[in-house]
């Protein structure tokens, strides 16, 4: 944990897990005025933990913090944190394949004012926590057809808590209608694809893969960049473009897309079953997914260390 205060940053600490206090009035609390990013380092028997790129996760941070007009973080603060809290949770990272230390950066406006301009003091923090592989079941999404995720000239493309506020109903609902997600509508027409509320999306037509090109109420994927780079380096075809989510129902019917899958931090790569309406109605996919297998496969042996890792993009956590 550490402070900006009077124009400069203070002395990081190192603590326990635990509530922590801050003014009630702060901007954090209720203007939303708040960036975060989801990261995981990995440890091997005998070896030092790693991170999986975590500098474009710290690029990500800087860009969130310029759309939300709050003062950036340092590069060396944001790495200094990941590592102290690494180092740290070193022990209790787990070694399984698919799991890892999720690691959750994030900064928050510290004035306690009601004026809407951004805060001059913020706190900046980064928690360690276990996680289980993820569920690697094929997900049930919900097509969500009203509300919208992120508008046009908002805040979609930052990693900021406003855009998780406007899913939560959506979220809400699409779990209590049996479904695992909801997958988000582009907010102009409605009817192209952006994202689900925490994974991007790709699918494979014709043996060709194809994700949403992005725009500004698309968060950038740090996982949907790795997948991008890692289906061209193993031969394949692969297009950004936009994608008709009508037109992908009808490919999906008509058997030429043969798998939707979904990617992100926590997931990795989780196929999806099928994609469903609000009132129950759904169309499914195949059950046999091998590209998403194996891609799922491909980065999790460069993120755990097994493969070679042409791209450069482990970096060794130095000891406390
Ligand atoms: N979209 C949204 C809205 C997200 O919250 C996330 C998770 N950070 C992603 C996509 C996937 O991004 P990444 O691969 O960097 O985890």
């Amino acid at each position: 944990s550490v402070e900006y205060r009077n124009g400069a940053w203070g002395q990081g600490e190192l603590l326990p897990y635990g509530d922590i206090a801050v003014p009630p009035g702060c901007k954090g609390l209720h203007f939303a005025e708040q960036i975060f990013e989801g990261m995981k380092a990995y440890r091997f028997e005998g070896k030092a933990p790693t991170l999986f790129r975590p500098r474009d996760n710290w690029a990500r941070f800087v860009r969130s913090a310029e759309r939300m007009c709050m003062v950036t973080v340092p590069e060396h603060l944001f790495m200094d944190g990941i590592e102290a809290v690494t180092g740290a949770c070193a022990p209790h990272i787990p070694t399984a394949s698919g799991q890892a230390l999720y690691l959750r950066p994030f900064a928050f406006g510290l004035d306690p004012s009601y004026t809407i301009k951004a805060s001059d003091n913020l706190r900046f923090m980064v928690i360690g926590s276990p996680v289980e592989a993820y569920a690697t079941a094929p997900m049930r999404v919900m097509i969500e057809r009203h509300d919208v995720r992120a508008a046009r000239g908002g805040v979609g493309v930052a990693k900021t808590g406003g855009n998780y506020a406007a899913s939560l109903r959506s979220s809400t609902l699409a779990i209590a209608g049996g479904y695992h997600v909801s997958l988000w509508l582009d907010p102009e027409t409605r009817g192209n694809i952006e994202e689900l509320s925490g994974m991007n999306v790709f699918a494979v037509i014709d043996g060709v893969l194809h994700t949403p090109e992005l725009n500004d109420s698309i968060l950038p994927g740090i996982t949907r960049d790795s997948l991008i780079r890692l289906a061209r380096h193993r031969g394949y075809k692969l297009v950004e473009r936009v994608m008709n989510m009508e037109a992908l129902l009808g490919d999906i019917r008509d058997g030429r897309c043969s798998e939707v899958f979904a990617c992100g931090t926590a997931a990795i790569v989780n196929p999806i079953a099928l994609f469903g309406e609000a009132d129950g109605r759904t169309v499914p996919l195949p059950s046999a997914t091998p590209v998403a297998s194996e891609l799922r496969q491909a980065l999790l042996d460069i993120q755990e260390g097994r493969g070679s890792d042409p791209f450069g993009w482990i970096v060794e956590v130095p000891p406390l």
